[in-house]
């Protein structure tokens, strides 16, 4: 993209509106991406819209509507690069916990006439739907990786992003791990670094907002929370969060015995 000005479009799908808004939150890098991006279409910025296509589409939310399958593929092709930002775009977000469950039963409770409501069986993430260049992870992400990743559009280069656990940053903080000396369960061995271990450096567990890391052991961390004393239902529900229908974590259930 060297040369010229990238334009980018931001989109947002089933979501919080969280990772936009940690866009509009880079306050002292703001006016400098102003300049060195042509933002062409952010909705939740301006209604002054550019049309395509883009050189870079940054995508927020999980797909959960057939329109929003239908937006997503046109989207694909109006982006050179696609990104997707936060746990819902990567991992299906907190509203894929509705995927365990019946849809319709939902609907009926929670909507006054569910027979307008058109929604899809489950909510995904978007690479189930298109093919995604790149995923950054956290709920919401985080201030520094979007620098990273908008720093590497520039630049045309990967983002360097590490794929190394929680537990890592956790001990290069020097935290005391919560998990072995209070007993209180933690993912932090299987969930991607990024946040600076925010959770266990105030003494609560990680709860996996970024999701899987690059080839998490599962199993091993499961079988270590039995261990600790807990039920196989709340195992199960201690990885059903943010990130529970991420591919790596939504079958725990079938590698713990119980
Ligand atoms: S507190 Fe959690 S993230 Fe920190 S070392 Fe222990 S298991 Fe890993
Ligand atoms: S410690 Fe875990 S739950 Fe807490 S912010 Fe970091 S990744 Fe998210």
């Amino acid at each position: 993209m060297a040369g010229k000005v990238p334009r980018i479009a931001v989109y947002k799908f089933a979501s919080c509106d969280g990772c936009q808004l940690s866009i509009v939150d880079l306050e002292d890098e703001l006016l400098e991406i102003g300049q060195r991006f042509e933002i062409a279409y952010f909705m939740e910025v301006t209604r002054a819209a550019r049309k395509g296509p883009y050189d870079v589409g940054l995508v927020e939310g999980s797909i959960s509507t057939p329109h929003d399958v239908e937006l997503i593929k046109s989207i694909r092709k109006d982006c050179k690069k696609l990104v997707t930002i936060g746990a819902c775009a990567t991992a299906g977000g907190i509203q894929a916990l509705r995927n365990w469950a019946n849809v319709e039963e939902f609907s009926k409770y929670v909507y006054a006439k569910p027979e307008y409501v058109q929604t899809l069986e489950k909510a995904s993430p978007v690479s189930e739907y298109v093919q995604v260049d790149f995923e950054l992870r956290g709920c919401p992400v985080n201030k520094y990786q979007l620098l990273e990743l908008l720093s590497a559009l520039l630049a045309g280069r990967k983002p360097n992003i590490p794929t190394y656990s929680v537990c890592m940053e956790c001990k290069m903080k020097g935290n005391v791990c919560v998990m072995v000396a209070k007993g209180i369960p933690c993912l932090g061995p299987v969930v991607q670094a990024g946040c600076g271990a925010i959770c266990p450096t105030y003494s609560r567990g990680c709860y996996g907002c970024f999701g899987p890391m690059e080839s998490p052991n599962v199993k091993s961390l499961a079988t270590s929370f039995i261990d600790l004393g807990m039920n196989k239902k709340d195992v199960i529900l201690t990885f059903r969060g943010f990130t529970g229908w991420s591919k790596e974590f939504r079958e725990v259930d079938g590698l713990i015995e119980g």
